[in-house]
This record gives structure tokens, sequence and C-alpha cells, in this order.
């Protein structure tokens, strides 16, 4: 069985309007997330990739119960998750934690990071009292960072160190599943690997499951089992790491790949640049979404959203695969 699985979500937020839309009764709205489904089976990573705005963040929040879903469904072990009163979601609430592209942010300063980690332990009663402070220090040598530094505070450490700090914080409720969102990006190139290998090591011995969402195809290449694309808040193509790597089918897919600098020759170019803007997700283009900035869209593609379609191990949304 999946561990989490959404079903068909779609995310609308309504947008403050100016007098004549009001005059008129008209409510905009920014259309997130536009009917996305995926299961992530337990102990595995999905990595969720597209450009900013794409909707991946807001589906990775709305998973764990930050934004109230406009429709669809969210499963966490088959059993529905959407709409629950808070004292429902409670225990969802240390069962599915996160971790966020910004350390820094999301530590409070004027915390130790003894306190920052006990924080959600306390409020959870995971952990009788006396045995607080060993297991905060267990957790800090688990991601890397030496347990005589608990009573510093978080701009004594350097960027990876906080975000190891972060996954410490995650950690200690003792989750299933984790949604890290963007974990690497804001990091130096040099701390990277070692973050995402942090993560691989954490996930074996925990058995944690993943979403991990990213912007750059090569930062899932190696953590994530599957890989999903996301395009204005839909799902273009899903298929296992290595399939979509080595042939890409969905022409965004595709203009991702080219979108990645080659560091070698061998590296493959379909020639797909993406040209234009990402349309407005307030007003959605008819048809396909990337009927606008695609190289092989047909008049069908302007009228007909294309259907997910499944090819082999792989889902894609295109009306070029018959
Ligand atoms: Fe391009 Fe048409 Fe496929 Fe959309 S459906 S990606 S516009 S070919
Ligand atoms: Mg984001």
């Amino acid at each position: 069985m999946a561990l989490v699985e959404v079903k068909d979500l779609k995310i609308f937020f309504p947008i403050k309007s100016g007098f004549f839309s009001r005059w008129r009764k008209e409510q905009k709205y920014i259309h997130a997330v536009n009917g996305v489904s995926f299961k992530i089976n337990k102990g595995e990573t999905l990595g969720l990739v597209g450009e900013s705005g794409c909707g991946k963040s807001t589906t990775g929040r709305t998973i764990l119960g930050l934004y109230e879903p406009t429709s669809g469904d969210i499963l966490f072990e088959g059993q529905s998750i959407v709409n629950l009163l808070p004292k429902e979601r409670f225990p969802y609430r240390r069962k599915m934690q996160m971790i966020f592209q910004d350390p820094y942010s999301s530590l409070n300063p004027r915390m130790k990071v003894k306190e920052i980690i006990a924080e959600p332990i306390i409020t959870h009663k995971l952990v009788p009292e006396e045995e607080l402070e060993d297991f905060i220090f267990q957790l800090m040598e688990k991601v890397g960072i030496d347990p005589d530094y608990a009573n510093r505070y978080p701009h004594q450490f350097s960027g990876g160190q906080r975000q190891r700090i972060g996954i410490a914080r995650a950690l200690a409720m003792q989750p299933d599943f984790i949604v890290a969102d963007e974990p690497i990006s804001a990091l130096d190139v040099s701390i990277q690997a070692q973050i995402l290998n942090l993560l691989m090591d954490l996930q074996e011995e925990f058995g944690l499951t993943y979403l991990f969402i990213a912007h750059d195809l090569s930062v899932v290449k190696h953590i994530s089992d599957r890989v999903a694309i996301m395009y204005l808040g839909k799902i273009c193509e899903i298929g296992k790491t290595e399939e979509i790597f080595s042939n890409p089918l969905h022409p965004y897919t595709r203009a991702l790949f080219d979108s990645i600098p080659r560091l070698t020759t061998t590296s493959k170019s379909y020639h797909d640049v993406l040209e234009g803007d990402v349309p407005n997700p307030i007003d959605l283009p008819n048809g396909c979404y990337f009927h606008p900035r695609c190289r092989y869209a047909m008049e069908v593609c302007r009228q007909k959203s294309p259907e997910m379609k499944s090819i082999e191990n792989r889902q894609v949304a295109c009306h070029l695969i018959k």
C-alpha cells in the first residue's frame, strides 16, 4: 500500500479584487495546483521537479495540512487526511515532517540548538524528561553536529550545519514521511552532496519516505526512486528516475534537461530549449498549459487538455503520446 496518496488535488487561492471585479461579482483565483495525482510507497523517494511557482511547494505543504485543498483527496496509510479536526490532525503532525529550503529562517534565532530540537519533542510528549538531553545529543550525532555545540545559537553555525539542525528537528518527531522542500538549493555546492548523502543515510536507517522538491532535475537524480515533473500545477510526466533520465518523453521534461548546464559532451541535448514565460496561473491557457511554449504544439493542444497516458512504467500527459 502507498504511504501517501494524492488524488486529483486542486488548490486555488482567492485573490483580492479591485472595484470593478467586486462590482461585477467576479472572484479571481491563483490556480496553484490543478489536478495532481500520485502515490509514494513506503521507503521510497519521489522527486517533484518544476520551475518556481509551478505548485510543487503548495502540493507538499497541503499534504502536511498547512493548506486546505480546494478539492481532491490526500490519503496517509489509506486514510483520508483532508478536512480533519485539529484533534484528529494532531498525530499526523508528528508522522509527517518538513525540511525547509532556508534553514536559517526556520530556526528561532533566540533559541539554543538543544531547545530548538527539544521543542517538538516536549509538545508531543515523545521522550520522558529525564531522557530528553541524551535523546537530543544522539540526534545531533546522527545528523553530524557535535553535541558539545548544544548550547549554541543558530547564527553560530554554517548554512550546512543549520540544515543539519533542521533535519535533526524533523527527525526528533520520529516521522514516517518527510517533505523536503528544496533542502539544498540555498547551500554551497560543496555542501549539497553531504546533505543529500545524510538524507539518504537517514532514510535507510529509519525507513523514511520522502517527497523531495527541487527546481533542478540534476538534484533529484541520485536521491529519487521516481520523478514527477510539474508544470503550472499539473504533472506532465512521472516515472522511474533512470527511465526519465535516459528517455524523457514529455516536451517540457526534455526542455528541463536542456536547461541543465552541460559539463560533459556525453550529456544529452534535445534542442527543446525553453522560451517564453510561464503563463499566468490566474488566467490559465486553454488546452495543454504548456502549448504557448511548446515547439510541437498542434491545433488539438490549444483546445484540449491532454490526459495522463500510461506507457510501460511511465505516465505522460501529452497529445504526442499515442
Ligand atoms: Fe506540446 Fe501539445 Fe504535448 Fe502540450 S500536448 S506538450 S503542447 S505537444
Ligand atoms: Mg517552492
